[in-house]
């Protein structure tokens, strides 16, 4: 059986439930075995030392308390209402938050306080870090969570605001819902996922890939484009192929899909079988499009031509054809 793609399954109990229990939330923002995720400005804390794959830097209470100055109950309260903790779930019964500390100008000093050393958390090798340059170098685990943290923390910070009135908004249910503070309006607002097709267009013998002028010099992946509302899947496959390249695209074939949090997406990937061949490419959205044959593909080595990520989707959708 294939694994799921990376970013998904963070292998924990979401518990929605206890979401909207307040009193059990805060006491588990105390509980000495609850895990923190600090996310500063869409960054993740990670640590990595030479030679060495990067892990995740996780943090106790104790830590917590060192980096934001001290924790009253009083305090919870208040920086759960504005979303700087978000419950993400349990794994073995600990709970898990997103924290946030993009208030903080140079979080690395924080990394100086004893309590961190205690926590386990060196000086050496620990960096805030974009997720997308690791490049699924982290445990899957660990990939799926801080992409969680920092999916949920991008919400908050673009959310502040209510968008029917403009009053400030809070956030309740342990940072998975805000609401409007204007008593008239009340606005509920959710978290967002936008969802992205992603294809891989064949026509039998060959893959169409493309190139965007902001991919790495010689890479090529599959085509993408966000659905608009009224559309279906197949319907947005069909007319981003058909945009991009003018390929007039049959049969769609659902494959897989993968959250990817960059900044709040979710990748739906499929198949699609070509029914015309001559590409016309739309130099906006492309620098390049072209046919490339299984045996080209795999020559790519070394050639210059590299395929996309191996935390991507895109990637995956290129290789499952390769292996058929
Ligand atoms: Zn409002």
């Amino acid at each position: 059986m294939r694994p799921p793609n990376y970013y998904a399954h963070p292998g924990f109990e979401r518990a929605g439930l206890r979401r909207r229990e307040p009193d059990w939330i805060r006491a588990r923002v105390l509980d000495p075995a609850s895990v923190f995720v600090p996310v500063w400005r869409s960054q993740n804390l990670v640590i990595e030392v030479e030679g060495g794959e990067p892990i995740a830097a996780v943090l106790t209470v104790d830590a917590v308390g060192a980096v934001i100055g001290g924790l009253s109950d009083g305090d919870i309260a208040e920086r759960l209402a504005r979303g700087e903790f978000v419950f993400l779930g349990l794994i073995d019964e600990r709970a898990n938050f997103a924290l946030d500390v993009s208030a903080i100008e140079a979080p690395l000093d924080m990394l100086r306080s004893p309590a961190l050393a205690a926590a386990g958390i060196a000086e050496a090798g620990v960096r805030f870090a974009d997720l997308r340059q690791l490049a699924g170098r982290l445990d899957r685990r660990e990939g799926a969570l801080l992409a969680l943290a920092r999916a949920m923390m991008f919400w908050h910070s673009r959310h502040r605001f209510c968008g029917l009135c403009g009053a400030p908004t809070r956030s309740e249910e342990a940072g998975h819902m805000r609401r409007c503070t204007d008593p008239g309006c009340n606005a509920m607002h959710f978290p967002r996922t936008d969802p992205a097709v992603i294809m891989l267009v064949t026509d039998g013998e060959r893959a169409l890939l493309g190139r965007n002028k902001n991919f790495v010099p010689g890479m090529y992946s599959t085509l993408a484009g966000f659905v608009e509302p009224g559309e279906s899947l197949e319907d947005a496959v069909a007319r981003e192929v058909r945009e991009e390249t003018a390929i007039e695209v049959g049969a769609v074939h659902y494959h897989s899909s993968q959250p990817w949090p960059f900044p709040a997406s979710l990748m739906l990937g499929f198949h699609a079988t070509a029914r015309t061949r001559a590409l016309t490419i739309d130099p906006e959205e492309l620098e390049d499009g072209r046919w490339f044959s299984a045996t080209e593909i795999r020559g790519f080595a070394g050639t210059g031509f590299s395929l996309p990520r191996p935390d991507s989707i895109s990637r995956r959708l290129i290789e499952d054809w390769l292996r058929n």
